[in-house]
């Protein structure tokens, strides 16, 4: 048997340590971020986004985290990137740095 050893230094790619927020005071309500993770978002009878648990349930406390799936990394990244309000915030679950969105630093994460 072999143990698996994580790679801390490619934060972009390092799936199941990644976790997603969405700052709802900024959320605009246009939907994007579900056009990009469904599984990850969804838009609330109030008008705005909100992140889901692995059991596909709605986190409707304000500023709640959820993992991000291996598999939706990138898509998730890209919502953060893209969102119109800049209010979804990725993280590293183990230091808690911005990974994407409006904390991450200058430089955008992926290609
Ligand atoms: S992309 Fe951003 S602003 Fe648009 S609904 Fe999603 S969280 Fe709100």
């Amino acid at each position: 048997m072999t143990s698996e050893s994580p790679q801390t230094d490619s934060p972009a790619t390092t799936a199941a340590t990644l976790q997603v927020w969405i700052d709802q005071d900024l959320c605009t309500g246009d939907g994007l971020c579900v056009q990009y993770a469904r599984e990850v978002f969804e838009m609330d009878l109030d008008g705005l986004a909100y992140v889901k648990d692995d059991t596909d349930e709605l986190l409707l406390a304000p500023g709640a985290k959820t993992p991000v799936r291996e598999d939706l990394v990138r898509d998730v990244i890209a919502s953060a990137q893209e969102c119109p309000g800049r209010c979804i915030h990725v993280e590293n679950i183990a230091t808690g740095e911005a990974v994407a969105g409006p904390s991450a630093p200058a430089g955008p994460v992926g290609n």
